[in-house]
């Protein structure tokens, strides 16, 4: 009887003829998708190239384009609606979005949402939860992956110019974000939702067995840094891809850009009342959402005080919901450059460079500490003085502009307070820039602070902005200093070890084996490039989700496995009663 103790041996033959039907239908299953798409054919999405960067060198297409538009939108003044169900609404409770390099450039207004259009937003959510949730996954995915053709032709000077003067940005900054990073995320979320959904278990005798991946049961609630548009974009559209629904709280200072990507959502077919467009308070929003029976997720990037904030609220309303929510956050950071004795100085320097000052160093994952042998910190600090007398900081018209300025008002002052703090302490000095202008924009200048106790305010706090501080240690204390880059911060976002002795990189590399999600190794800890380093940290910050892969996509469903008998029982007697009967 072995396996089959409940059938004679007629049964077992009809069911081993009954067995190799099911395997056979099982490799037609596999291959058509029928449980996933209901159409007579095989459609796979394989996995996508990344986005070519464009060169915007003088006179060539995508310069054109780009200061054309520029132009355009630097003599306009859009007035950004909320968006709720497809329908614009304009609450009169204004705001202003302005140019950070020129705060006097006024580039929209936007209404604010008040606590009835946040209901609204949850009722028309759930409205179009009803049709989109059953949609065709690879209907999801045609509209996702014309999203990505949208924006590599039509709207790539648009998101662009958007990103460059709401955020600013500088041409190439704007377009490894706002064009290639977001054309990536829509495709290659594509593949890995193709992915998932092939994941299937095994059939079981006379069964066939199958996960259908469903959306989760209610709203997802997306807030989006000012950082990238990238990200923005990707927060809403990974729940929307799987089928989900999303209420959209932008950031008030990445508006524009943030507008411009609803517009794009809208052409490539995504329906009303998918995503949600709701400019307005973040704690007003978080408040009424975290209070819906229907809140079934969190996307969230930003600062790590922020998603503590929403995750507590989600906590204490626990009892209301009718599915434990997708806590998802990815939050700040406190990113290390750690040089061993053998790291050669000047890919040092241009790592302190660009990894601490491109795009103002507000990337999360921007190099802001380093700790450096004492033998090399001349010549790394001489490297990067040379580059920073070279790269002008200014307006991001000016293509010449390496440095332009940071996002508003009060991260300057924040970025300022630490830097007058530097000046004022007799554990550190500044040794290279340290200037702060805000009468036309909010400049400050690439800025390094050397110090003395490892301990330093700016050693452990993130400060996001252009400014490094750096420890320099013995060189026969790099385990010390290892220890403390470990200990120093509760962040664990990115980092980086520089060195020629591969082995005592090793080292290095396995006693940080927590301190970040993302490592390098002879590289700068920023540039993470989707399909090939999916991003994320762990400790305070964030639950390391990894944007751009699917371990991300995995959180906005919730499976449900079904088995089907061929051929049910109907005898309830084990074998060995039956024998005896
Ligand atoms: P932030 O926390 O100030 O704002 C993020 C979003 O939350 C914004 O939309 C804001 O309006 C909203 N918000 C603010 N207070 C809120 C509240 N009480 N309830 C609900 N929503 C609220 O962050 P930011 O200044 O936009 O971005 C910078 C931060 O983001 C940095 O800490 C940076 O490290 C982090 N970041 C992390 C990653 C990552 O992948 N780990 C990526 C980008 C940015």
């Amino acid at each position: 009887m072995g396996l089959f103790p409940y059938y004679s041996a007629v049964d077992l033959l009809y069911l081993k003829m009954v067995w190799a039907q099911v395997q056979t239908r099982r490799m037609i299953n596999i291959l058509t998708n029928i449980y996933t798409a209901m159409r007579n054919s095989i459609v796979t999405f394989p996995l996508p190239a990344n986005e070519p960067v464009k060169s915007y060198l003088k006179g060539s297409p995508e310069r054109v384009a780009l200061e054309a538009e520029l132009e355009r939108q630097s003599n306009t003044v859009v007035d950004i609606p909320i968006i709720i169900g497809g329908k614009e609404i304009r609450t009169g409770d204004t705001g202003k979005v302005v140019c950070p390099h020129d705060h006097q450039h006024v580039l929209a207004t936007y209404h604010k949402v008040g606590e009835k259009e946040i209901q609204m937003a949850i009722d028309a959510a759930m409205e179009a939860h009803k049709q989109w949730s059953e949609t065709d996954w690879t209907v999801r995915a045609a509209i996702v992956l014309k999203c990505a053709e949208l924006l590599a032709t039509k709207y790539r000077p648009v998101l662009n110019a958007a990103t460059m003067l709401g955020q600013s940005k500088n041409f190439y900054q704007a377009e490894i974000d706002s064009a290639c990073e977001t054309i990536d995320f829509f495709r290659y979320n594509v593949h890995y939702a193709s992915k998932i959904y092939s994941m299937q278990p095994k059939d079981a005798p006379n069964c066939i067995d199958h996960t259908e991946f469903r959306p989760l049961e209610g709203f997802v609630l997306a807030v989006t840094p000012f950082n990238f548009a990238s990200i923005a974009s990707n927060l809403c559209m990974t729940p929307v891809l799987m089928g989900n629904v999303a209420i959209w709280k932008p950031s008030t200072t990445s508006l524009l850009s943030n507008y411009y990507l609803m517009q794009l959502y809208k052409e490539a077919g995504v329906p009303d009342g998918v995503v949600n467009f709701l400019p307005g308070s973040g704690a007003l929003i978080g408040k009424v959402c975290t209070n819906s029976k229907w809140f079934a997720g969190i996307h969230f990037t930003g600062s790590t005080g922020t998603f503590n904030s929403l995750w507590q609220q989600a906590g204490a309303n626990l009892g209301k919901y009718v599915s434990y929510p997708r806590l998802v956050g990815e939050t700040g950071g406190k990113d290390f450059i750690f040089a061993t004795p053998s790291a050669d100085p000047k890919a040092v320097a241009t790592a302190v460079f660009c990894g601490a000052f491109e795009f103002q160093g507000q990337k999360c994952s921007a190099a802001s500490r380093m700790y450096c042998p004492k033998s090399i910190w001349p010549e790394v600090l001489a490297g990067v003085k040379a580059m920073a007398a070279e790269a002008k900081m200014g307006d991001v018209m000016d293509p010449r502009n390496f440095i332009n300025a940071v996002i508003d008002e009060k991260s300057f002052d924040n970025i300022s307070s630490y830097i007058e703090y530097a000046k004022q302490s007799p554990d550190a000095q500044i040794v290279m820039g340290g200037k702060c202008d805000k009468s036309v924009g909010y400049f400050v200048e690439p800025t390094v602070i050397e110090t003395t106790d490892p301990h330093f305010k700016s050693m452990e706090e993130e400060i996001f902005g252009p400014v490094i501080t750096v420890y320099p240690y013995d060189d026969d204390k790099v385990d010390e200093a290892v220890e403390l880059c470990d200990t120093t911060s509760p962040y664990g976002l990115t980092g980086c070890v520089f060195g020629q002795d591969r082995l005592a990189v090793q080292k290095v590399a396995d006693r940080l084996r927590y301190a970040a999600g993302n490592f390098y190794i002879n590289d700068k800890p920023t540039g993470a490039v989707v399909g090939c380093q999916p991003f994320g940290g762990s400790r305070a910050s964030g639950t390391n989700d990894k944007a751009g892969g699917e371990f991300n996509l995995i959180r906005w469903v919730i499976p449900r496995v079904i088995k089907e008998t061929l051929v049910s029982p109907t005898d309830y007697r084990y074998g060995y009663i039956k024998e005896m009967m």
